[in-house]
């Protein structure tokens, strides 16, 4: 304000020549002060105008223009595919004030904003706002914004969905195992039912949708199932669509080849070599793919770089638009990879677990450090967006501040600063050493603007709750 008010003498004095403002000059600033306030208001209400304006405009194409909320990797996955299915942003929300103001970049050249609830709200009171975000996240997101007064109706999913008994993975993902003889539902395997494989993909997945929806009601009308002992199981919005949407080949099958031989890995011990493949990852994701059963891949089955399948794979993965994830050792680089991430189709996700060639070399068995960090540079300059990268926390090994300093420098040149995963050896059980070392790594990162994040699917409920109280402890 009395800013305002010595820049109003100044302009006086420039107009008139006399310092005698006298006693007006309050009431002026005030007025001024207010017209200012208008204008931003003014300024806001255009901007949201011509959006609407040209939001109608274009509704000639039946194009739907509505607020998303959400910006993580659900939201990255499905993006492209809810713009060709006309549903067009006005603004992305996200409440990590850390996300807010940045822009995100469509394949199609359109910018978007993110901006915080409250704002998105201000801007565009009517507008419809799309969840993008995980099953598990719909109800929470849902009462959240019915408590910020969005009405119900204002508020959408991708797909239509239910209030019920299910869980993240049920009724969405299919997930080989035992050498593609049996096909089950989720990566719980103490409490995941299995089907018989018929040999024939295509008829698994019809199968898979008439299996699927009969345990969903068995869960629903309490009858003896195997799910209900699971702690994933609960009450909240699903999808009514019961569909293997997401293909997930993990590295359970013992047939596919793996170029490394990480610590806390079992591939190579089964001494498959890339030649020794009667049914393989390729042969599921190329009837999956080509018959377009899936659009959504998770590709972890040993190192899809050393399969002689890869190039083939990629074309196919291109040519279909399959939207997903990739997880590779990053220690050859493919063309069709770095082209993947170009075209915003998948997230790239590498474990590299140690900051030092040595220590690499300790836990991968194979010493390429160097060439493993180039790769992940080039593969950085295709989509650094897309990019997530992984420290396995191995007490006694990768614990010690060259190697923990060492990958935060890699991960600040190459990943966003959201987007680094801790993770605990599955191996193992975890250990007063091990906790520690990981509130070290998550505190080593968040002093260098890193935000790290755990690993979910590899710690307990209990565990993710002890690390918090530890790191609060540790900050005080
Ligand atoms: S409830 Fe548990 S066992 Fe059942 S599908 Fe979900 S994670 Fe798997
Ligand atoms: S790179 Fe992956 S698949 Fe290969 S040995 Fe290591 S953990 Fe196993």
């Amino acid at each position: 304000m009395s800013q305002a008010r010595s820049k109003v003498k100044e302009l006086f004095h420039r107009l008139t020549g006399s310092t005698a403002i006298g006693y007006r000059l309050d009431d002026l600033v005030n007025q001024l002060w207010t017209i200012s306030n208008e204008l931003s208001e003014i300024k806001s209400v255009l901007r949201t105008t011509r959006m609407l304006t040209e939001a109608n405009s274009t509704n000639m194409n039946s194009n739907t223009y509505a607020v998303f909320y959400g910006t993580g990797s659900f939201m990255q996955a499905n993006l492209e595919r809810a713009i060709s299915e006309g549903l067009v942003p006005l603004c992305f929300i996200d409440n990590d004030k850390t996300s807010q103001k940045k822009i995100i970049n469509s394949s199609t050249g359109m910018s978007f904003e993110i901006i915080s609830l409250h704002e998105a709200l201000k801007r565009f009171p009517t507008a419809d706002i799309y969840i993008m975000l995980e099953q598990n996240m719909l109800l929470n997101i849902t009462k959240l914004l019915i408590e910020h007064g969005v009405n119900k109706e204002r508020i959408k999913y991708l797909q239509k969905v239910e209030y019920r008994l299910g869980c993240s993975q049920l009724g969405s993902l299919i997930i080989y195992s035992d050498n593609y003889k049996e096909y089950t539902t989720c990566c719980s395997p103490r409490y995941r039912t299995y089907w018989k494989s018929s040999g024939d993909f295509v008829q698994d997945s019809i199968e898979y949708t008439e299996n699927v929806t009969k345990l969903i009601a068995d869960i629903n009308e309490k009858k003896p199932n195997k799910c209900s002992e699971c702690s994933m199981i609960h009450e909240a919005l699903w999808s009514c669509v019961i569909k293997c949407k997401m293909l997930m080949l993990p590295s359970i099958h013992r047939r596919d080849y793996c170029n490394f031989k990480c610590i806390y890995c079992g591939s190579w011990k089964d001494n498959v070599i890339k030649q020794h493949m009667d049914i393989s990852a390729w042969d599921v994701f190329k009837a999956f793919v080509s018959n377009e059963l899936v659009k959504d891949v998770r590709y972890n089955s040993y190192e899809i770089t050393a399969s002689p399948h890869c190039d083939e794979m990629l074309e196919l993965w291109k040519q279909k638009r399959i939207v997903g994830e990739i997880l590779t050792n990053a220690s050859i680089f493919k063309n069709g990879i770095a082209e993947l991430l170009r075209e915003n189709l998948i997230t790239l996700n590498c474990s590299l677990d140690a900051g030092t060639p040595e220590t690499f070399a300790k836990i991968k068995g194979v010493d390429c450090f160097w060439d493993v960090v180039d790769n992940l540079r080039k593969y950085s300059a295709s989509s650094r967006d897309r990019m997530r990268l992984k420290y396995i926390i191995l007490p006694g090994i990768n614990d010690n501040d060259a190697d923990m300093d060492g990958f935060i420098s890699i991960a600040l040149e190459i990943v966003n600063e959201n987007f680094v995963f801790y993770a605990h050896n599955f191996n193992t059980q975890i250990t007063e050493q091990e906790v520690e070392a990981t509130v070290k790594f998550i505190n080593k990162c968040k002093n260098a603007g890193i935000n790290p994040k755990p690993n979910e699917v590899t710690y307990s409920v209990s565990e993710l709750d002890m690390l918090k109280k530890r790191l609060s402890k540790s900050t005080k």
